[in-house]
C-alpha cells in the first residue's frame, strides 16, 4: 500500500489498448474487490466503510461514542443556561471521519482470547472490545493475535469486534496520583474523585542506559536500625526483601515508607496478588501514619485476573518513573514479585508458550530484569532524580536457591533475608545479618553511621559463632562470657518494633551504647527502656549532635568523646 491505495502492477510487452485497459479494470474490480452494502438505522446518520481491516467511520453513532468516551464533562454554572453548555459541547464534537482497524474474536477463555483479521498490530498494544473491555496484544503470529484481557470476559463472545487503539498500554501519571489507591490500569479504586492526570506513560519503557546513570551516593533511610547500619540502602538502589511467609517482609517496606515523611521522597506501593483485606489494612496504616500524603498504592489483588497481577508492577513503575524523570526521589515497593511470576506463568501457559524450569516460561528472568533495571539514580543532565526499588520475594521453607529467588537476587544490588526462626524467637525484624548484604549502599551511608556500624557487624558475627559453639560447653572462661554478653546486648539493640522508624542520630546513639559496652550490665529485658532513655538524655545534653550526624561526615574526636561521656552519664544515673 502507498498513498493508502492498493497498488496493482500490470506488466505487458506491448502497450494496452483502451479496450484492454477497461477490461482489466473490470476484472480487477470484479475479481479482487467484493463490495457489500448494508443499512443500519442504529448508525443514525453518515456512513462507514471497511476496506480489509481498516474502517473509515463517519457515522453519527460513532461520533457520539467518541464524544461520550472523551473527557468532556459537564460543569454546572448557574449563570448559564444548561442548553448553552450542551450546545457548545456538541458544536465542539469531533465529526471527522475516524480511521481505525478492526478484527474479530476467534476464541475466548481463561482471561485470554485470540483475534483474527487485524493485519497490523504492535506487541503490547491496547485493544478495545465491546462493553468497555480492554486487552493487550501479547502473541503476534501469522495466523492470529493472542490477547490477554483486563477484567472479566464473561460477556465476550466469538465473533465480537476488536478495535486497535494504536497505543501501547499506558497509565495516568502526575501529582494527581499521589494519595490515591489505583488498580493495575491506574483507575482509582478508593471511591474518591476522578484522577486529574498530567499525562499518560507507557507501562513498559526502556531503562536508562549506563551513560545516564549516576553512582548511588545518597542514603535512603529506612529508619530500621538493622538495615541502616548493616545493609544500608542508597537512593536508586534495588534491594530485595526476601523471606518465608509471615516473616515481616511487608512490615519492613511499610516502615520504610513511613520513614520517608518529610524527606521529599514519593512512594509507590504495588500490592500484587494479596488479599484485598490485607491491602485495605496497609492503606489504613499508611494513612494513620500520614504516609498517604506522598504515596500511591497500586493494587492487583488475588481475586483479579492474572493479567492485572502481571501488569501491576510495570504500572507502578511507570507512575514512579514519571517523578524520577522530573528530578524527584522515588521509592517503589513490589509486594511481591513471586506472585507476579506465578501470574505470568499462568498467562504463558494459556498462550501455549513452552514451559521451562518449574513450568515458568523461558523469558521469566526478563520479566523481572526489565522491571528492576528501571530503578536508577539518574545523571545530573537528566535531572538527578532517583527510583529506589524494594522488590519482595516469598521463599518456601527458607529456600533462597529456588528458581525465582536466585533470579531476583542476581538482578538486585543486595538482599535483606528474613528468617522464620528468628521471627518466632522474637528477633524482629527477623533479619539474618550473615546472609543479608547491600552491594552499593555503603557509599551512601552517612559518615557517622559508617564509623560505628563496622564494629557492630563484626561483633555480631563473632557472637553468633561463639554462641553456636558454646551451646555445648558448660564452663566458659570470663572472656568468652563477656563476648557472649556483649553480643546478646547488640542483638537486643537491633530489635525494633513496628511503625517506629528511628532517625539516624537516634540509631547512632543506641548502636554506640550497645556495641561499646555501655549496656553490658543492663538486664536484657530492660534494654528497650534504656534505648529510649539514652537517646532522650544524649539529645537533650548534646543537641548539636543531630546536625553533625546529618552533615554526612564522620564525627570528630571531640564529638565522639562527648557522645560517650553522655551515654556513660546516663548509664551511671541508672545505677
Ligand atoms: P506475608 O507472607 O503474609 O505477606 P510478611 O512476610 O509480609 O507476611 P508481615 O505481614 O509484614 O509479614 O508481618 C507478619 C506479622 O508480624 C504481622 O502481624 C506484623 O504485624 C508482625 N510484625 C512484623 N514486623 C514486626 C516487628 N518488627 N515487631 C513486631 N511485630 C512485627
Ligand atoms: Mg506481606
Amino acid at each position: 500500500m502507498s498513498d493508502n491505495k492498493l497498488n496493482i502492477q500490470v506488466v505487458s510487452s506491448e502497450g494496452l489498448t483502451d479496450e484492454q485497459k477497461e477490461l482489466l479494470k473490470k476484472v480487477i474490480s470484479d475479481k479482487l474487490v467484493r463490495c457489500h452494502q448494508e443499512t443500519d438505522k442504529g448508525k443514525i446518520g453518515g456512513l462507514s466503510m471497511q476496506i480489509g481491516d481498516t474502517v473509515y467511520d463517519g457515522t453519527i453513532e460513532h461520533a457520539i461514542d467518541r464524544f461520550t468516551a472523551s473527557d468532556a464533562s459537564y460543569i454546572y454554572d448557574e449563570n448559564k443556561h444548561v442548553s448553552d453548555d450542551v450546545q457548545k459541547q456538541i458544536s465542539a464534537m469531533n465529526t471527522d471521519v475516524d480511521i481505525y482497524q478492526v478484527g474479530r474474536v476467534k476464541s475466548v477463555g481463561d482471561g485470554i482470547c485470540r483475534v483474527v483479521g487485524i493485519s497490523d498490530c504492535m506487541a503490547g498494544e491496547m485493544l478495545e472490545f465491546p462493553r468497555g473491555l480492554t486487552g493487550m496484544a501479547m502473541d503476534l503470529t501469522e495466523k492470529d493475535i493472542g490477547v490477554i484481557l483486563f477484567g472479566k470476559a464473561v460477556s465476550l463472545q466469538e465473533g465480537d469486534e476488536v478495535k486497535r487503539t494504536g497505543r501501547i498500554l499506558s497509565v495516568p501519571v502526575g501529582d494527581g496520583m499521589i494519595g490515591r489507591v489505583v488498580d493495575a490500569l491506574g483507575r482509582p479504586i478508593d471511591g474518591k474523585e476522578k484522577i486529574k492526570a498530567d499525562g499518560y506513560r507507557n507501562v513498559e519503557s526502556p531503562a536508562p542506559d549506563v551513560l545516564h546513570r549516576h553512582k548511588v551516593n545518597v542514603p535512603l533511610q529506612t529508619g530500621i536500625k538493622a538495615i541502616d547500619s548493616l545493609v544500608p540502602i542508597g537512593r536508586g538502589q534495588r534491594e530485595l526483601i526476601i523471606g518465608d511467609r509471615q516473616t515481616g517482609k511487608t512490615q519492613i517496606a511499610l516502615d520504610t515508607i513511613i520513614n520517608q515523611k518529610g524527606k521529599d521522597v514519593i512512594c509507590v506501593y504495588v500490592a500484587v496478588g494479596q488479599k484485598e483485606s490485607t491491602v485495605v489494612d496497609v492503606v489504613r496504616k499508611l494513612r494513620e501514619h500520614g504516609a498517604m500524603d506522598y504515596t500511591t498504592v497500586v493494587c492487583a489483588s488475588a481475586s483479579e485476573s492474572a493479567t492485572m497481577l502481571y501488569i501491576a508492577p510495570y504500572s507502578g513503575c511507570a507512575i514512579g518513573e514519571y517523578f524520577m524523570y522530573k528530578g524527584k526521589d522515588v521509592l517503589i515497593v513490589y509486594d511481591d514479585l513471586s506472585k507476579q511470576a506465578v501470574a505470568y506463568r499462568e498467562i504463558s501457559l494459556l498462550l501455549q508458550r513452552p514451559p521451562g524450569r518449574e513450568a515458568y516460561p523461558g523469558d521469566i528472568f526478563y520479566l523481572h530484569s526489565r522491571l528492576l533495571e528501571r530503578a536508577a539514580k539518574l545523571s545530573d543532565d537528566l535531572g538527578g532524580g532517583s527510583m529506589t526499588a524494594l522488590p519482595i520475594i516469598e521463599t518456601q521453607a527458607g529456600d533462597i536457591a529456588a528458581y525465582i529467588p536466585t533470579n531476583v537476587i542476581s538482578i538486585t544490588d543486595g538482599q535483606i533475608f528474613l528468617e522464620s526462626d528468628l521471627f518466632h524467637a522474637g528477633t524482629r525484624p527477623a533479619i539474618n545479618v550473615g546472609l543479608s548484604v547491600s552491594r552499593v549502599g555503603g557509599d551512601a551511608q552517612l559518615g557517622a553511621m559508617k564509623q560505628f556500624s563496622g564494629k557492630l557487624r563484626m561483633n555480631l558475627a563473632q557472637y553468633r559463632e561463639l554462641a553456636a559453639f558454646s551451646q555445648f560447653g558448660s564452663d566458659l572462661d570470663a572472656e568468652t562470657q563477656a563476648t557472649l554478653n556483649r553480643g546478646a546486648h547488640m542483638t537486643e539493640v537491633i530489635k525494633q518494633g513496628q511503625f517506629s522508624p528511628l532517625s539516624v542520630t537516634d540509631q547512632v546513639i543506641q548502636i554506640v551504647a550497645a556495641s561499646e559496652g555501655y549496656t553490658d550490665n543492663v538486664p536484657l529485658d530492660q534494654m528497650a527502656d534504656f534505648e529510649t532513655g539514652v537517646v532522650e538524655y544524649v539529645k537533650r545534653n548534646f543537641p548539636e549532635l543531630e546536625d553533625e550526624v546529618m552533615s554526612g561526615k564522620k564525627l570528630g574526636k571531640e564529638s565522639v568523646a562527648k557522645l560517650r561521656k553522655f551515654i556513660a552519664e546516663y548509664r551511671d544515673s541508672l545505677a
